[in-house]
């Protein structure tokens, strides 16, 4: 099958970078379900290059989580960056992520491959595509199939860009497997200007998903309020996508079913 051509409905992943209170998540998740966003994305386990940074609640932030669920039925990608989190983060999460840090973390991979939530492979900052997806068979071969990509940006010597968005990874990748190859643009450029033209452009490269960071409050947030959206510009990139997929053979995952419960 040709690389843009794929028979996934088209998800959006979208919400804060940290999970930071049950105000700001509840704001974030109206939105998103009334936006028909596939499903809502937050950190509860930060990895910060600078340990004087907001660190994530942590297991306080799983009281929140279930009660936004409860009230809106929202399912939630949240990262794991240890192995003694993967237990009580399944309780809350729908779909794990590992996070850049983490791709090259093999007995984290491993511990995974054990279990049956979706996981949300991050590339390494540094990863060849193989790499990459040599990191996805530790999951694999674990008994877990359920894994998906995500391109998050690679480290180059450009400075204008947080990363530099790999968007050739995607009909490379999509030629090579059969996993669902998600895009981030958020992290992918740092920018929150660059987000909308790199999160259509990822479309058009042939991408079934996509993962958006967003906060009511952008420079409020507590990580990555540079490279946020706020909720009107969410807004804005829905609609744009909604006209733009048609035009690629493509159409967006309904709102409420989750794009990896069918993996
Ligand atoms: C994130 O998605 O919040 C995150 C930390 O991403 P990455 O691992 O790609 O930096
Ligand atoms: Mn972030």
């Amino acid at each position: 099958m040709h690389p843009l051509v794929s028979s996934l409905p088209f998800c959006v992943i979208a919400g804060p970078c940290s999970i930071e209170s049950y105000e700001v998540l509840t704001q974030v998740a109206r939105t998103i379900q009334d936006l028909g966003v596939t499903a809502l994305r937050g950190g509860i386990y930060k990895m910060r290059t600078n340990p004087e940074s907001f660190q994530g609640l942590g297991e306080s932030a799983y009281s929140i989580v279930a009660q936004v669920k409860q009230e809106l039925g929202l399912s939630l990608v949240s990262e794991v960056t240890d192995v003694r989190q993967i237990k009580g983060l399944s309780e809350v999460a729908d779909v794990l992520q590992v996070g850049t840090r983490n791709m090259y973390n093999y007995e984290l991979l491993k511990e995974l491959g054990k279990q049956e939530k979706p996981v949300l492979l991050k590339r390494g900052l540094s990863a060849y595509l193989e790499e990459w997806l040599q990191a996805a068979n530790y999951v694999i071969q674990g008994g877990n199939s359920r894994v998906m990509l995500c391109e998050r940006g690679i480290r180059t010597f450009e400075r204008e860009t947080r990363n530099t968005l790999d968007l050739a990874a995607v009909p490379i990748l999509k030629s090579k497997v059969n996993y669902p190859i998600l895009v981030d643009p958020s992290h992918g450029t740092g920018r929150k200007d660059l987000v909308l033209p790199m999160a259509l452009a990822a479309a058009a490269a042939g991408a079934d998903g996509l993962l958006i960071e967003v906060h009511p409050n952008p420079e409020k947030a507590l990580s990555d309020g540079a490279q946020a959206l706020d909720l009107f510009e969410l807004e804005d990139l829905m609609k744009r996508l909604r006209t733009l997929l048609p035009a690629l053979g493509r159409r967006l995952s309904d709102p409420g079913i989750p794009f990896f419960s069918s993996l």
